[in-house]
């Protein structure tokens, strides 16, 4: 009896919360079209649900897909949008959530990584000289060595050491590069002593932030000009997204020259894209702490280990710019490189061997992966060949450590 009292109830409840939205639709129709204009199915079909400005106050952004939006009578965008190639709710939404993180003034979403760089290096004049870092991330030192390679000039310096910075700096350069942690050798800049030489001297200083993500170091107070993230790595962190971010400290010249090259050029990510990093972004913090904990466990577990000859994380106390390390960054994340004793074929063996590591390129994802650097980069790396690359996951430390045991015995 209860039962059967309830399903009727529910029932009529579904009728009548039918009958009340077919009653608002009307409503909010009758409200932007002429009264005489009674819609066909096949129109309602289309229109239904975008000719009228739903306000559902969703609690979470709604994915926004159309390209294009209304104009009012005096030709304006009441919305605030006008063409998605130029901005897109979903997107202004993870801007606005970036520029926040990274306490700057403005964010521009792109397609990549490789693109938010590539962007800046597009944006200086042609002539411009660059210093970046001798291990600087190998997708922009190919950029630079080949698409720039007629338009700029640049260095690629160890910035650890602050002398080399100031002896490399010439009439024509307009911006320092640096990337910290570095990728693969997870070197440490000091952000504030570069940002010092750099106002010095009137450039401008990019920071590749995106071993440390937004939640374990803030470049722009510590002086940086411009942020830049892959957000296809901590932010994205679940390896299904690819994206990437420039932040800026303030709204000059220069940003409005990148800015241009966002919307004109047009390699931004998707709506989905967007709601994709946002939907992270929620978990960052959380998943930052997660990825920090187990890296320095791992960390100290392979430092004491027979097999291996050397490893490269900036928590450890054995880290060359740990000091540094420790000044900048509030933890030191789940990125880290080993040297395997032996060579190149030791190190091939052990990631050929693991069972929960993936053996695969990127990071920052919750899954832990593993990779023989140099081969990713080609013949003409610099990078060891003993070296392996870590990108420590969110699985238990325990399990990790048995994989890595196991793999190198
Ligand atoms: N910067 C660093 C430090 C990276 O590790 C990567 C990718 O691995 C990039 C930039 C480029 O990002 P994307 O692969 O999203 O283009």
């Amino acid at each position: 009896m209860n039962v059967y009292f309830a399903i009727h109830l529910h029932k009529s409840c579904q009728n009548i919360n039918r009958i009340i939205s077919t009653f608002m639709i009307v409503i909010l129709f009758t409200g932007h079209l002429p009264n005489d204009i009674i819609m066909k199915p096949e129109t309602l079909a289309i229109h239904a649900g975008n000719l009228f400005k739903a306000s559902t106050n969703d609690v979470t952004s709604p994915i926004n897909l159309s390209t294009t939006y209304l104009r009012n009578e005096e030709g304006g965008y009441s919305g605030g949008h006008m063409y998605s190639r130029v901005s897109n709710p979903n997107r202004s939404n993870l801007e606005k959530t970036l520029a926040d993180l990274e306490h700057g003034a403005e964010a521009c979403a792109f397609s990549s990584g490789n693109t938010a760089g590539m962007s800046l290096f597009q944006a200086l004049k042609p002539g411009s000289h660059i210093i970046a870092p001798d291990d600087m991330y190998w997708g922009f030192k190919k950029q630079l060595m080949s698409i720039f390679a007629d338009t700029l000039e640049f260095d690629f310096i160890d910035l650890t050491n602050l002398d080399l910075i100031s002896t490399h700096i010439k009439d024509n350069t307009a911006l320092i590069w640096i990337e910290t942690p570095s990728n693969p050798l997870l070197k440490i800049t000091d952000i504030a002593a570069v940002s010092a030489i750099a106002k010095e001297h009137k450039l401008i200083m990019a920071c590749d932030s995106t071993f440390a993500s937004p939640c374990l170091q803030n470049p722009i107070d510590l002086g940086a000009d411009i942020v830049m993230h892959s957000s296809t790595k901590y932010i994205g962190g679940h390896s299904d997204v690819l994206g990437g971010v420039l932040v800026t400290a303030k709204v000059d010249s220069m940003w409005e020259a990148i800015r241009n090259i966002q919307q004109i050029g047009g390699a931004v990510p998707s709506p989905f894209d967007c709601f994709l990093l946002l939907r992270s972004i929620k978990t960052l913090p959380y998943r930052m702490r997660g990825h920090s904990e187990n890296g320095m466990a791992l960390a100290k577990y392979l430092e004491q280990h027979p097999a291996i000859e050397a490893v490269f994380y900036p928590g450890l106390t054995s880290h060359p710019q740990h000091e540094i390390a420790r000044k900048q960054m509030s933890s030191f994340g789940g990125m880290m490189s080993v040297l395997v004793k032996g060579g190149g074929n030791e190190a091939k063996k052990v990631v050929n061997s693991v069972k929960i590591f993936a053996q695969a390129t990127s990071l920052g994802g919750v899954e832990s992966l593993i990779e023989h650097r140099a081969s990713v980069e080609g013949p003409d790396t610099k990078t060891p060949q003993n070296l392996i690359r870590i990108s420590v996951g969110l699985e238990h430390i325990d399990d990790l450590i048995a994989d890595l045991n196991q793999a190198l015995s």
